[in-house]
């Protein structure tokens, strides 16, 4: 494992929040919210509201500029973020996870706790000097972030189907290149042709 548990989850949450606002709007409502955080057993206060997820849509800019800032730049956000909530770091046990950092009170709004949550994970990824696990998705038409927890730092793509989409796309390129070279009549290469002339 390259970070804490918790460290690792609370960022891949991060990218998963931020890539909710790509090309079509993942958070249109408060259910939709609820569906987000489902699988991330998000504990605390939560009023399901228009307001509570208009909050959590407007963080999802403000972590996006960590993604591609350099050090002293991402160092200064993450600062910013945890002066404003104010945080303070306890390590807590429930729902099964073992023990983990909470950096908020439990009655804190929802996007207050997603903010110090990313920005107390984005204190290990910068003090062990691996910023550049924060990436962008490599395929042309996609903006999606991109956390790559990989061993080899091998992770290119986000989670959203890029990476096969992009191979079979090479694929297809590939094929469809044969197929005309193959079909393609034989005519006389340059060196034959000027060979020819010479004759
Ligand atoms: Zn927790
Ligand atoms: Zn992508």
């Amino acid at each position: 494992m390259l970070f804490a548990h918790d460290t690792e989850v609370s960022l891949v949450a991060a990218a998963a929040l931020i890539n909710t606002s790509g090309s079509e709007e993942l958070l249109p409502d408060p259910a939709a919210l609820d569906a987000f955080l489902a699988p991330w057993t998000w504990t605390g206060k939560r009023t399901h509201d228009e307001e509570e997820v208009s909050a959590v849509r407007a963080l999802r800019p403000k972590l996006r500029q960590v993604w591609g800032a350099g050090e002293d730049e991402a160092v200064d956000l993450v600062n910013a973020m945890l002066r404003e909530s104010p945080a303070l770091p306890q390590l807590v046990k429930h729902d099964g996870w073992d023990y983990h950092m909470h950096a908020t009170t439990p009655d804190a709004d929802l996007h207050v706790r997603m903010q110090v949550e990313f920005a107390m994970a984005m204190l290990d990824v910068i003090r062990m000097k691996e910023l550049d696990r924060l990436r962008f998705c490599a395929a042309d038409d996609c903006n999606d972030v991109v956390i790559d927890l990989s061993k080899n730092r091998s992770r290119r793509f986000c989670e959203n189907g890029c990476g096969n989409r992009t191979n079979a796309a090479a694929y297809r390129a590939r094929k469809a290149d044969a197929l005309a070279r193959s079909a393609r009549p034989r005519t006389p290469s340059k060196a034959a042709a000027s060979r020819a002339e010479d004759e």
